[in-house]
């Protein structure tokens, strides 16, 4: 622990995109009805809400090592802020003083993929080796749970949904933790077990890339 904690980054923004909307003070989920997924027995997930969850997870124990995280949308704020706002946002940083994770959970036509994926824009950047640290840290904590790598036999599709990548300056990646709309994959992102898991290792991966910079 005591050697995670910050001892040279002053100032050195981690941005924290947690993906999609949240529910709002009416119970009302801002993303509906895309980006959930409703199964057989009637249990509800919702992505975005998820998103947030993990996300604030990263951000507190960044917080709690000394490192300096920033929201682009507080967990508590449920807007779904559109992709060019987000990116403005992300892009106000120096992107020499910063680095950037959008969170997000998956999801397939069948809704019976499973895994972890990690994407970063085409071509290789400063934002693969952030990747590399972030996805060791997941496989090694979840050698059961199968890795979706971000292979060059890049997917245009995929591609088109990740503007977000392709237009902010800092070095970036973004995770698609486990897929929502598969019945055990959304037990698991339900779990605080998982969830306090998983954020422990990106933030050990956060900080294994920082650690690399000065
Ligand atoms: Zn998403």
């Amino acid at each position: 622990m005591e050697d995670l904690k910050n001892t040279h980054l002053d100032n050195f923004n981690i941005i924290i995109d947690c993906g999609h909307g949240g529910i709002n003070s009416k119970g009302v989920y801002t993303t509906a009805p895309n980006k959930m997924h409703t199964f057989s027995d009637g249990e509800v997930i919702y992505e975005g809400v998820i998103n947030r969850q993990i996300g604030k997870r990263v951000f507190e124990f960044l917080e709690e090592l000394g490192y300096c995280p920033v929201y682009v949308v507080h967990p508590d704020d449920s807007r779904d802020l559109p992709l060019k706002r987000r990116v403005n946002y992300i892009n106000s940083f120096d992107p020499k003083n910063s680095i950037g994770v959008s969170f997000h959970s998956n999801a397939s036509p069948g809704h019976n993929a499973r895994g972890h994926e990690i994407w970063t824009s085409v071509g290789e950047t400063r934002s693969d080796i952030l990747a590399t640290y972030i996805g060791e840290e997941i496989i090694d904590e979840f050698p059961e749970i199968r890795f979706r790598p971000d292979f060059s036999d890049w997917d245009l599709d995929k591609e088109s949904q990740f503007y977000i990548l392709r237009k902010t300056l800092c070095p970036f990646v973004l995770l698609e933790l486990l897929f929502f709309d598969n019945k055990k994959d959304a037990e698991l992102l339900k779990s605080p077990n998982y969830q306090k898991r998983v954020a422990w290792r990106i933030t050990n991966g956060i900080i294994r890339y920082l650690k690399t910079l000065r």
